[in-house]
This record gives C-alpha cells, structure tokens and sequence, in this order.
C-alpha cells in the first residue's frame, strides 16, 4: 500500500510502486551490506524504528532523502505481517543543516587557520574566542587564555589605560584601528597593529572581535628605511657638490645646502621651487636647451653654464645631468650635479693673460734689441753727417750759395735721426734728460697744440687731477707719448667724436701688480687718453705696440707710434695698458711713477758755440765721430789728441799726463769701456776732467758713472754748439 503522496515524494504513481520492494526505491549508495543487514534484522526482529534517515531516488533521479519512522503490523496470531510507515520528505532541511555544517566549518578554518592572531572578548573583555595564531603570537595555550581578560593578557604595564579604553571604544559600536605594542606571556613585548570591531554574538550580545598583526618586521624596515634615508640625507648635505632634482620644466624640487650656496641661497628650502631659467639670461637658456638634448632626448650630458645670482654676481657653472626616466619610459626631469667653477675659470683666464702678457714682453724685448742695435749703428754714421755738416756750415761764409745744400744735407739728417730717435726710443735707449715732469702741464701743452690742429669734428674733454703730479723723466719724450696717443685717436674717429684726457694719482697694489705683468708696486700718475673711434679686435690688439705694425695705408702709419710709447713709458719705469673693442672706441693708460714735485726748469734754448784753447783727448773707436769731434774742437780753438780705445787712452794720457785738460770717453767700446778708461785715468792723475759720450740714453749705467766723478754726459749724435758748450762747462768746473 501506498498513499498517493509518495508520487509527491518520488514521482512515482501509486502502481508503479505497490508490489516493488522497498530497496528498489533506495538509491545504489544507500544500499550498503550495513544497511541491508540492520534492515534484515530489525526486519526478522519485528522492531519499528524511529526518525530514520532514508536515500530514496526520485523517478527523474534525483536523490531524496527521507525521514522515516515505522511501526510493525501483527495479526490476529501476533504474528508480523509487515510495516506501515511514514516518510517525510526532508531533503530540503538536510541540505541545509549539511551547508551550515560546512558554513561552520569553513568559517572556523578561516579563523583558525589565519595568519593574524584573532581573538573576540566579552564586554568583561573576557576571552570567548582565539585562534592559534593567536596562542603562538602571545605564548598562552587555548585553555590559558579562555575566560581571562585579554587586557590582563596583553596589556603590558603601561599601556593598560589604552587597552582598557580601546575595549570600551569597541564596545560603544566603534571600530579602531592603530599600531601599538602588547606583551607576551613570557614578557616579551611584540610591535603590532591592532583592528578592533564589534560584533553581535548570541543572544544579541555585543562582543570585541580584534586581530593582531605582528609588525616587527614592518618596524624594522621603516626604521632600516628611516635610517638609509637618513644617511643618505646626511651624505647629500655633507657632500661638497651641489646636488639637485628639477622636473621637466626645470623646477627645483630637491635641492643640497650645497646647490643653494651656488645658486646664492643659505638654505635649501630658498631654491626649491625656484626654476633654473631664473639664474641665467633668455638666451645662455635657450643655448643650453639646444647645446645639451636633455629635455628633447633625456640624455645625459655635461655643459657650463653662466648664471647670475639673484644678488646680481655672476658665476661660471658646470651641471652634470642624468635624466629621471619614470615607470612609463618618459622624462620626468633631471637629476643635475652643480659645480661652481668661477674661481677655476677666472684663474685660468688669469693665467692665459699673464702668458700673454709675457709672451709680448719677451716678443717687444727682442724687437727692441734688434732694433737698438740698428739704430745705435744708424746714430754714429748719422751724427757722423749731422757733426760735419754743422762744421762745415760754421765754416762756409754767410752768402756762399753752397750753404743750401748742407742745410738740405742737415735737415734730411736731423728727419734721419728723429728715426732712430723713435727707434730707441722703443728701444728704451733714448731718454736724454731726466727731471721732475708737471704732467698736468703737459697736457696742457698737448692739447693746446692739438686743438689747433685737430678734425673740427672731434671734441676734447680733459680731467685733470686737482693737485699738479709730477713724474721724473725727458719732457719731450713724455710729449710724445701723449702726442702718439692722441693722433691715433684722432686716426680712429675719421667721423668725428670725442677724445678724453685725463689724469689721476694712483697707488698700484699687490694685487694689480700681480695681474699685470710688467708694472711695479708704488704710485704713480695715470694718464687715460680714450676715444670714441672704431676701437680694435683682439688680433689688432695684440700687434699694436709691435715696430712697424700698421693697419694704415701705405703712406699714412709708420707702426712705429705706439713701440715708441711702449719704450717711452717702460724706459720711465711705467706701464701702460689698451682697453678695446671693435666699434666701441678705445682706451689707453699710460702710469708714470709719481715723484715728488720740483719746479720746472727752463728749457734750454739755442746759444752760440763757446770757444776755447785747452788740449782735449778725445776716446772713440768710431773713427768718423772722433775725427769730427776732432774737427769740431780744433775749430773751436782747442788742442786735441785722439785715441780709438780706452787702453790707448790710458797710454796716451800717461804719456801727456800735465799736458790734457779733458778728456772725452765714449762710453761703449771694445777692449775697455768708459767706465773702466775713467777709473785707470782717476789711478794717474785723481783730479783728472772727464766728460761721457754716449749715443744711449742718461741711464743707470752712465750715472753710475757719472757718480764716479765725470762731471757731464754727452749724448750723442751732438752738434756743435751742445758739445762746445759741454767742454766748456767740464774744463771750467772746480
Ligand atoms: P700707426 O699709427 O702709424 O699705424 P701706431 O703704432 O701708432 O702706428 O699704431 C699701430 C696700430 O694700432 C694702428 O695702425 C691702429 O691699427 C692701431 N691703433 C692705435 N691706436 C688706436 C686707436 N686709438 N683706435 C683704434 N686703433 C688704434
Ligand atoms: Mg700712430
């Protein structure tokens, strides 16, 4: 028999189960020899049975599981007959009592098997729940710490108030989270972060679930991190080098103390932010941009660069920059090491200058030796023509019609000598006269003359120091160097412009001395002469004081203007120096040694010869000059004797010794020189008169004579009336 809700049940239709064994129905798994036996047995037994629990398969498969209870049916002889049964469809409640099951399990396994130590107290904060991690995090067993108050626990002594507090915070319904420290049960403290939260336990209760997780090691490499940063910091900000970040625009965004200092700033913080196009001007940027393809291709690269601090100092720079490449391949900015190497590059420019400047003294040494020795010769031969030339005018009568021809002789040989004169002059081998020079009065007299005489279109201005300075040295000469200097002023503005003299005192220090090769420490008189003309390059430049260079047309410069002002001024123990552009006119200063002021003398003017009847030894080894000098003596009434070196003097003057008056000596000659001839002549007769001849200038080494006691110089070539008047003055001296 069957109801008809097994077809509710099973699918089946009443007949289709009605005569079929109940196994039938049973699904394959169900139908274990266990099974089978027990239901043998209970069967044979004639037991029912309770609650029992079924696998039945369902017509269209699928499996049914069933709760039956059973009670037997006996005759009328008590005898078992068969079972009327009851089942209950519970697969629906199995299932999901079968999911709970593994629901719980599963939770169970995610709190016991997570690496976090979890634990959920009461609101006594007492232990309901831990899990294993949490036993091996803080060393209690399960049973240790069930029903004991974590706080007790864990908290170790001084932060109970935190834990305590952290409790009650949870239980008020918020959720904490922060890194504290708590103890072991050993204790030993542990570095953890803590998340605490409430939840609902059974009967509604609210309770703490909290985790724990050690961060020891976190710890530990924040502070690992803590400290290479640190270290990094510290070596950054020792490091000498200006270190720095600028983004791809060039902004600083990391900066040493280092690169600030570069950059003109005391502290980091002041450049951070600041952007590199701030310390240069548009166009040193621009080049940089374009020199260096570090934005373009972010490649490394090295370049100098001038910036200018924002006190307005300029400073020379090298930047060392790598590129920042970011995670995408693209460029980010630019990592740059700073090197300030202004104090490099300028002592190096210092020191090109001064090789420079060495290299021209050596070059204008040389010249000048070549050429003193050419215009020394040039200077006998000429006062060889220059002397008869005057002794044959004294000797032709006024009217002779042939005079003409010897003034013409004198004056191409006076233009001859004023030659050689600027020759050693450049030579620094021509300064006749020696006296206390007004230079202010100079100038006077110079652009008196120039303004006469100069392009209308031209202006002059003078400065003149207030009080008149005084510098030692030929008048003339000084002149001249003004005179040079000005007419190639006048050269240089062919359109009209201005030319400035002006005069200042000086003092000269180490420092200047040691930039500008050539000059000495002390005071002096500066003459600046500057004009507003077409000024020079450098090629120029460094040529102009050379004999003979000109840029000039043919006809127009000698180039022998500026080698006489070099010689003029460095023969008067100055300097001089040419500040000059191209297009932006030039400046010459000229420093003569400042001595202490004397009144002018008058000038010498021109006097008639003087004549006399002494007996004069005249000493030459340049036979035209003695034999003129001769002719000029005995012309003027005088006895003479001659001797071409100083040894032959010696002799002669032994030999004659009451019977000469004078003797003249040239200072420079083979075999004995004047000066060893004077001190023999001194060994004969100490009283003996002497008077230098030299076609060198009054120098040191003919006062140095002139202090061992010959009483005059004459410079040669002479003419007649100076060497008359020479004589004169020797023979009448006491
Ligand atoms: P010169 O005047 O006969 O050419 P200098 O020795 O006086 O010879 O000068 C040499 C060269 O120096 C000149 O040819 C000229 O090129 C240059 N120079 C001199 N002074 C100036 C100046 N004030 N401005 C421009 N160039 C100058
Ligand atoms: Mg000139």
């Amino acid at each position: 028999y069957s109801n008809s809700a097994v077809e509710d049940i099973l699918g089946y239709k009443v007949k289709e189960v009605v005569g079929h064994h109940i196994t039938e129905l049973w699904v394959d798994d169900a139908k274990t020899s266990e099974t089978l036996k027990w239901l043998q047995k209970t069967l044979v037994a004639g037991k029912g049975w309770k609650n029992f629990h079924g696998k039945f398969k369902h017509k269209n498969g699928t499996i049914i599981i069933t709760e039956s209870t059973a009670i037997p049916i006996f005759d009328s002889e008590n005898k078992l007959t068969g079972y009327r049964g009851i089942d209950r469809d519970i697969t629906q409640r199995k299932q999901a009592a079968e999911a709970l099951q593994v629901e719980k399990a599963y939770l169970e396994q995610l709190f016991e098997n997570s690496p976090e130590a979890i634990v959920v107290v009461d609101n006594d904060s007492r232990v309901l729940r831990a899990n294993s991690e949490f036993t091996r995090m803080f060393g209690y067993t399960l049973d240790e710490a069930l029903a004991r108050s974590i706080d007790e626990l864990l908290a170790p002594e001084d932060l109970r108030e935190e834990t305590f507090s952290l409790t009650k915070r949870v239980m008020g319904g918020e959720g904490v989270s922060l890194d504290s420290v708590r103890r072991r049960k050993d204790g030993s403290l542990v570095d953890v972060s803590i998340l605490g939260t409430p939840i609902k336990v059974s009967g509604g209760q609210v309770a703490v679930y909290a985790i724990y997780r050690d961060i020891t090691e976190r710890k530990r490499a924040e502070e690992e991190l803590r400290k290479s940063e640190e270290k990094y910091r510290t070596l950054v900000e020792s490091i000498e080098e200006g270190l720095g970040n600028v983004d791809k625009k060039e902004n600083f965004i990391l900066a040493n103390r280092a690169a600030a200092k570069i950059f003109g700033y005391s502290k980091k913080e002041e450049l951070i932010g600041k952007n590199l196009k701030e310390f240069t001007t548009p166009e040193e940027f621009k080049r940089v941009l374009e020199e260096t393809s570090l934005r373009k291709a972010g490649k490394s690269s090295q370049y100098e660069l001038d910036i200018i601090r924002k006190n307005g100092e300029s400073r020379i720079i090298t930047v060392t920059a790598s590129p920042v490449i970011g995670d995408d391949g693209k460029f980010r900015g630019t990592y740059a090491i700073f090197h300030d190497i202004t104090e490099r590059k300028r002592a190096e420019e210092e020191r090109a200058k001064l090789e420079h400047q060495l290299r021209q003294s050596q070059k204008m040494e040389a010249i000048g030796t070549l050429a003193s020795g050419i215009a020394h010769d040039f200077n006998n031969l000429l006062g060889g023509i220059l002397g008869y030339s005057s002794l044959l005018l004294s000797k032709l009568p006024t009217e002779d019609a042939n005079r003409k021809y010897v003034e013409l002789i004198e004056q191409a040989s006076n233009r001859a000598a004023e030659l050689t004169n600027r020759l050693l002059g450049f030579a620094r081998q021509g300064k006749y006269e020696v006296r206390p020079v007004d230079v202010n009065q100079l100038i006077g007299g110079v652009v008196e003359l120039l303004s006469a005489s100069i392009n209308k279109k031209i202006k002059i201005r003078t400065n003149l120091c207030g009080e008149n300075p005084f510098t030692k040295g030929d008048p003339n000469q000084l002149e001249q160097i003004l005179m040079n200097l000005c007419v190639n002023a006048q050269d240089a503005m062919a359109g009209g412009g201005e030319l400035s003299i002006y005069s200042q005192v000086v003092h000269l220090d180490k420092a200047f001395v040691s930039q500008h090769l050539g000059a000495t420490q002390g005071d002096y008189v500066r003459l600046s002469i500057s004009d507003t003309g077409m000024g020079m390059d450098e090629e120029t430049k460094a040529k102009i004081f050379d004999p003979f260079f000109t840029t000039k047309e043919q006809g127009q410069g000698t180039g022998l203007g500026l080698s006489m002002v070099y010689g003029i001024v460095k023969n008067h123990g100055g300097y001089i120096s040419c500040h000059s552009r191209l297009g932006k006119g030039t400046t010459f200063e000229v420093y003569l040694p400042l001595s202490k002021g004397a009144l002018s003398q008058p000038r010498k003017g021109r006097v008639e010869p003087t004549s006399g009847s002494e007996s004069i030894l005249v000493v030459d080894d340049e036979e035209i000059l003695r034999n003129l000098t001769k002719d000029i003596l005995e012309g003027l009434g005088y006895g003479v004797m001659l001797a071409s070196d100083g040894r032959e003097a010696v002799d002669v003057y032994r030999e004659h010794k009451g019977g000469i008056d004078l003797v003249s000596v040239d200072m420079m000659m083979p075999k004995m020189g004047g000066r060893e001839t004077y001190q023999e002549l001194r060994r004969i007769n100490s009283g003996v008169k002497a008077l230098l001849a030299s076609g060198y200038s009054q120098d040191t080494a003919v006062q140095q004579i002139l202090d061992l006691g010959v009483k005059d110089f004459l410079h040669k070539p002479f003419s007649l009336e100076e060497i008359s008047h020479k004589v004169r003055k020797v023979l009448d001296a006491q």
